[in-house]
């Protein structure tokens, strides 16, 4: 079994507008030391999934309908509250996107640190505070800093007290939701290095959620490109990269700057993501797509295999290729 195995999650949302279909069928699996990047656009079922592999989607009114998440071999969906609590931070830990909110404003950035460490390990106070300081200074902050609150520091450098705190305890897996979105650009570089030198260090498996193929080439191995709550896409970086089928993985691409060319113009994606709560009947992508055809407006596709470990959810590029995942 590998590491992190998703099989078939279907998630939804139950709102006032109606229920709207979150996460579709999704499978994916991670090895262990994996880097692997979700990308797509705002509401696209990424963070959800997140939520769902952490436990905690908001309980009022996110469903899981089906579905499998399992971490080395034990499914994460039926542990008791109390087991994924102590996996939680100390197993699987989480970045969240914007440092601000993800910390305390009322605590020093080394007693969060050292919180977090006494959450999962048996050490008193002072050896918690020691390990704090360590971690700071790891993520390039002095450890003499660790007496000041989060607003005594700048936005990248709270970000980096964040990714101290998701690492205190040595996790197997991070996930990174958009861990620079909220940054200047001279600082994501900056610390979408540093999250990539560490996790290299401590030889942790990462889930990078981000809108940006690019990050995603400059960090992952593997791809999952996710499009109203389901993957269209799903290879390695290397085959995505070299030879993209779905016309949305496509989009995202050409929608994107690249630094070797001078373009006047990027060509962005037209149309918007189709209303969550009323999904078109056959390939969610029809409304955008250049290449639709009727049978793509009334037929939803699988996700097919279009070269080995390559797949693609697309009549027109993916059919006549095996299916991928349980079926
Ligand atoms: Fe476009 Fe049809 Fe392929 Fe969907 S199945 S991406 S609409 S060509």
């Amino acid at each position: 079994m590998a590491f992190l195995e998703i099989n078939k999650i279907n998630i939804d949302y139950v709102t006032e507008d109606g229920v709207v279909e979150a996460v579709n069928d999704i499978d994916l699996s991670l090895k262990e030391g994996e880097s692997l990047g979700l990308v797509g656009e705002t509401g696209a079922g990424k963070t959800t999934l997140a939520k769902c592999i952490m436990r905690i989607l908001p309980e009022r009114t996110a469903r899981i309908n089906s579905g499998e998440i399992f971490y080395k071999g034990t499914d994460l969906l039926k542990l008791e509250p109390e087991k994924m609590r102590e996996i939680r931070g100390s197993e699987i830990a989480m970045i969240f996107q914007d440092p601000m909110t993800a910390l305390n404003p009322v605590l020093t950035v080394g007693e969060q640190i050292a919180e977090a460490v006494q959450n999962h390990q048996k050490v008193d106070d002072a050896e918690a505070m020691k390990k704090a300081e360590e971690m700071l200074e790891l993520v390039g902050i002095p450890a003499a800093r660790s007496s000041e609150y989060p607003h005594q520091f700048s936005g990248g450098m709270r970000q980096r007290v964040v990714i101290a705190i998701a690492l205190a305890c040595n996790p197997k897996l991070l996930i990174a939701d958009e861990p620079t979105t909220a940054l200047d650009v001279t600082i994501q570089a900056q610390v979408l290095e540093m999250i990539q030198k560490l996790r290299t260090q401590m030889k942790s498996s990462l889930i990078l959620i981000t809108h940006d193929l690019g990050l995603v080439a400059q960090n992952c191995e593997s791809v999952a490109v996710i499009y109203a709550g389901e993957i269209v896409e799903y290879g390695t970086v290397h085959d995505i990269f070299k030879d993209m089928k779905h016309p949305y993985t496509v989009g995202l691409f050409t929608s994107i700057p690249k630094i070797n060319e001078d373009v006047k113009r990027l060509t962005p994606i037209p149309g918007n993501t189709p209303d969550p709560v009323h999904l078109p009947k056959g390939c969610k992508f029809c409304t955008r797509c250049a290449y639709a055809t009727e049978k793509c407006q009334n037929e939803h596709p699988e996700l097919y295999q279009s070269s080995e470990g390559h797949f693609v959810r697309c009549f027109l590029k993916g059919q006549g290729g095996e299916k991928y995942g349980k079926q």
